[in-house]
Parts: structure tokens; C-alpha cells; sequence
């Protein structure tokens, strides 16, 4: 796949059929309403298919599938071993299709098939392994009691989790959530983003290949106001799992309260500041990585780096690097191995980043792009675009652009530039970038982010939680952390005769 060229990719995108029912106690499904919805491509404004409009009567349905199987035990019960082999079964089925898994993400929501390939449908497998192999591993506590009493700590599986999720990493957004949820027992509703539910919904097909049983994985696509709502306000909705913006982070709290009081894991947006010192030793590398950090996946990542703090005595010649990159970084064709960027995820979020691109343009030094373009006269393309000089007040530097955009803030002190980074409503992540030890550290301890990344960015793995702090959420995906909020603590307690 790697060799492929665009015309090899092109042509299999071609013959790809699609899902575009929802997936309910182990069938295909239309909605009960029969309405539907198209799947559009963003590259090129053509509808991929017509997807199943689920309401709150599908997410009644799916719900109640994923309750009976919790009761009935077909997989909350299943040995710890046999749960890992069916699960292990979906992380190889996930490899066996990877180039459709990868098509149906790049088509759906525009990102570069070379990204698909080798980051999103393969980081899928291994999350689905990892967590898998988890499984038998994970031991409960006994606790100190004493003779006469026997207190056992475990925890044990919640019930029926709701996961709802955004489009800019469809499928390892729907894992992150999805393989944790069942390693740990539980059965699933999971809703992903209007804009990309396709990889999901063959996901849902691949885990009943796998041995998943019926009603376990259920998948219900549909917009957020209708189906998104039903599930954060269902009744029997023991946790709601969250990704997407803060604004609807915040409406899941409210559902929560307005219902059962089920649990709610938000985690949501991102303003991700980069600090870069002079005493840091390879400004390239710097700048390459301040680059990808921007420019990765449109700049559609929670955890981008948008805001740049430069040292003022290097300002000038760093930013001359970055527009290099910047410039190397046209959008292109997501099918295409020779583009370095793709298309944005669709028209509303497009126009949605020019808005802000053009107030910029009247407030910042515009030093390179800020242009929406076409590829082969069609499509939501919008090029790197880099802001000099932002005020730290300025819009750019303040809200989520969730796009290409990088604003670029000189500083001059170190305690100046840990002021500006955590002066910010968002407190997803922070990179910094210094060969001064005592320097890296000082300033890691003081960033309000869930993940700091030193002379790096974004630094993530299967073995690290990745979540926020303030208005990022509180919700902790990946790692063995990511059980506590799928699991509740129980206590068993047995007297005996000592
Ligand atoms: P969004 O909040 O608009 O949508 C996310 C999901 O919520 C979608 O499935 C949507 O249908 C649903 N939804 C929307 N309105 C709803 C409502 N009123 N009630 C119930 N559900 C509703 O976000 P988005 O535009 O899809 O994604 C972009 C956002 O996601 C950005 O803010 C980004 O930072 C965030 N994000 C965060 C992380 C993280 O791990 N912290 C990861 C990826 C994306």
C-alpha cells in the first residue's frame, strides 16, 4: 500500500462499496423513521452515500440491545481470556483491512490516505490490541482488613456506555472510546460525527466478525441534536464517553443532570500553546515538528499547536523556517502519496476557518497562505497559513481555529512565556522546546496541560492517558486510566469465621 500511486488509490476508492445503515443488536438497520442522510466526500463535493438518520427511537433500540447483553452476561460474564481472543480477532481483521478502513476515513472527512494508511487504521489495531491484551492482566485488590473479614476491591464493568465522537479521527476516535469500554465488560451505543460515520459502522462489522456478540458494539450515526441528545439524556445510559468541542462537553453535563445522572467524560477542545527557547539546540527540528504540530491533518487535531511563543531573539529567523515548511505543504488530493496536506472536513468548517483567517488578516501580520483554494476545481482546501506578531488577546490567539492556522507570539522571558502558554481557557496539551535541562523541567511543571511534550510534540501512545485540564475536559482516554472511567469500584466484603 505504501507504493501505491494515486491512480492505484484512486481506482480502489472507486470500486469501495459503503455501510450506510446503523448497526443495532448485530444487524444492519435502517433508521425507524427511514430517513437518511448523504455522506459527502469534502475533496470533491460528491456524495459517497446515503447514511441511515438515526433519532432517539434507534437509540432507544440500540440501547436495550446493549442492555439485554449486559444482563444476560454474553460478554460482561465471558472469561477474561476469551473476551482477549475475539478482541485480539478484531485487531487482526482491522490489518487484514486496512486500505478500506483507511479509504473510508480519507473519503469521508478529507485527510491524506497516507496518513489513513499508517496512522489512523493501523493505530487502530493496535489499540484494540493493546487494550485486549490488557485484559488478562489487570488484578483487583484485597484490602488489609484482617482475620474475620475478607474485603475485596474490584472493579467491575458499568453497564451499557454511550460514546459519541467527532470527525477528525473517526475511526481511532471510535476505538480509543470502543476498546477500552469492552475490554473492560461493557456493552456500547456509540454515535459518531455526522460527517464520518462510515469507518465506524464497518468497524461494528468487523467486531461481529470477530465474535462480538450481538447488541455488545452497536452503532448509531445520526446528527448530535437528535441522536447525540437521545443517548446523553437516555435513562439507561449507565456513562457517556465524549469527544468533540467544549460547547458540547458542556450540554452532556446538562444531560446528564436532566436524566440519570449517568457518568460524563468530556474531552473537548484545545488551544495548544509551543514554546520555543533560543537555548534550544536544533531550530530545525523544531521547526519541522512546529510545522506537523500546525499542519498535521488540516490542523483538525484537538491538541494542535496553534499557538506558537518564540523567543524574541530568534523570532525572525524561526519564523523564516516555518514559512518554508509551510509553503512545502500545499493541500492537495488526499488520494494523492504526493500531497502534504488534505481537504477540510466540510463546507460549515471551512467557512468556519476563513472567518477567522480573514478578521486576521485585519489584525496580524499575515507572513504566508490564508487563501481557500480548489484542487482540480472542487473541494474544501485552505492553504498553511501562519500569523506573525498575534496579539495575545487577538481571537487567533485565543479560540480553537480547529484548522491550518498558526499564530506566532514573540516572548522574552521565560516566566513571560509560561504566563501567556496558561492563559488560556483550554489546557490540552504544551510542547517545549529548550536543551536546558533545569529549564525543560521548570517549565513542564508549570504548564496546566494533560500532556507536555519536551523537544517534541504531541508525543502520544497506547500507554499514556491523553486528556485535558480547565475546559479541555476531564476525561482520560488510552492507557490502563482509561478503565477507571469505564469501571466503578466495588467492594465485596465477607465475614468469615477466623
Ligand atoms: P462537536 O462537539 O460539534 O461534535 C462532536 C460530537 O458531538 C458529534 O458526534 C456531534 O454529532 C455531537 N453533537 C454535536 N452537538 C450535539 C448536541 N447538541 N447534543 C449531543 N451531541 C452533539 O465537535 P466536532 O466539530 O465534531 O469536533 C471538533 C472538536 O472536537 C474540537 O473542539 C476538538 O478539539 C475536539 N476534539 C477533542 C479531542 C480530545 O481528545 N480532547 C479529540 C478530537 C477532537
Amino acid at each position: 500500500m505504501l507504493d501505491y500511486s494515486h491512480d492505484d488509490w484512486k481506482s480502489r476508492a472507486a470500486g469501495l462499496s459503503f455501510r450506510g445503515q446503523a448497526f443495532i443488536d448485530g444487524k444492519f438497520v435502517d433508521a425507524a423513521s427511514g430517513k437518511t442522510f448523504d455522506s459527502i466526500n469534502p475533496a470533491t463535493g460528491s456524495v459517497l452515500t446515503p447514511v441511515a438518520e438515526c433519532d432517539a427511537e434507534d437509540v432507544s433500540r440500540a440501547v436495550t440491545a446493549a442492555r439485554t447483553a449486559f444482563e444476560d452476561g454474553r460478554w460482561s460474564r465471558m472469561a477474561p481470556g476469551d473476551r482477549k481472543a475475539v478482541m485480539l480477532k478484531l485487531a487482526d481483521l482491522i490489518r487484514d483491512n486496512l486500505e478500506e478502513m483507511a479509504l473510508l476515513d480519507s473519503l469521508d472527512m478529507g485527510k491524506l490516505i497516507t496518513d489513513a494508511v499508517t496512522v489512523d487504521a493501523p493505530g487502530s489495531a493496535h489499540f484494540f490490541q493493546w487494550y485486549a491484551e490488557a485484559i488478562d492482566k489487570v488484578y483487583d485488590e484485597v484490602a488489609p482488613t484482617g482475620p474475620g473479614d475478607l474485603a475485596l476491591v474490584s472493579r467491575v464493568p458499568l453497564g451499557v456506555v454511550g460514546a459519541v465522537t467527532p470527525w477528525n479521527f473517526p475511526l481511532d476516535m471510535a476505538t480509543w472510546k470502543a476498546a477500552a469500554a469492552l475490554a473492560a465488560g461493557n456493552s456500547v451505543a456509540l454515535k459518531p460525527a455526522e460527517q464520518s460515520p462510515l469507518s465506524a459502522l464497518r468497524l461494528a462489522e468487523l467486531a461481529a466478525e470477530a465474535g462480538i456478540p450481538d447488541g455488545v458494539f452497536n452503532v448509531v450515526p445520526g446528527f448530535g441534536a437528535t441522536a447525540g441528545q437521545a443517548l446523553g439524556l437516555h435513562m439507561d445510559v449507565d456513562c457517556l464517553a465524549f469527544t468533540g468541542s467544549t460547547a458540547t462537553g458542556k450540554l452532556f453535563m446538562q444531560y446528564s443532570g436532566q436524566s440519570n445522572l449517568k457518568q460524563v467524560w468530556p474531552e473537548t477542545g484545545g488551544k495548544s500553546p509551543n514554546l520555543v527557547f533560543a537555548d534550544c539546540e536544533d531550530l530545525d527540528a523544531a521547526a519541522d515538528m512546529a510545522a506537523f504540530g500546525i499542519f498535521f491533518n488540516q490542523g483538525e487535531v484537538c491538541s494542535a499547536n496553534s499557538r506558537l511563543y518564540v523567543e524574541r531573539s530568534i523570532k525572525d529567523a524561526f519564523v523564516e523556517k516555518l514559512i518554508a515548511r509551510a509553503q512545502a505543504m500545499q493541500p492537495g488530493d488526499p488520494l494523492d502519496p504526493a500531497s502534504k496536506m488534505g481537504a477540510i472536513v466540510d463546507e460549515k468548517q471551512t467557512q468556519g476557518i476563513m472567518r477567522f483567517v480573514e478578521d486576521g488578516k485585519k489584525t496580524a501580520n499575515l507572513v504566508t497562505g490564508g487563501d481557500r483554494v480548489t484542487v482540480e476545481g472542487k473541494g474544501c482546501f485552505i492553504q498553511p497559513t501562519i500569523f506573525d506578531d498575534v496579539a495575545h488577546d487577538n481571537p487567533l490567539a485565543r479560540d480553537e481555529i480547529f484548522g491550518p492556522v498558526l499564530s506566532v507570539i514573540p516572548f522574552d522571558t521565560e516566566d513571560q512565556a509560561v504566563t501567556m502558554a496558561n492563559d488560556s481557557v483550554y489546557g490540552l496539551a504544551a510542547s517545549v522546546w529548550t536543551d536546558n535541562l533545569s529549564r525543560a523541567c521548570r517549565v513542564s511543571d508549570r504548564l496546566m496541560a494533560g500532556t507536555v511534550s519536551v523537544n517534541t510534540v504531541d508525543a502520544l501512545s497506547a500507554m499514556t492517558p491523553f486528556g485535558g485540564m480547565k475546559q479541555s475536559g476531564f476525561g482520560r482516554d488510552l492507557s490502563l486510566h482509561s478503565f477507571e472511567k469505564y469501571t466503578a469500584l466495588k467492594t465485596t466484603w465477607i465475614k468469615y469465621k477466623a
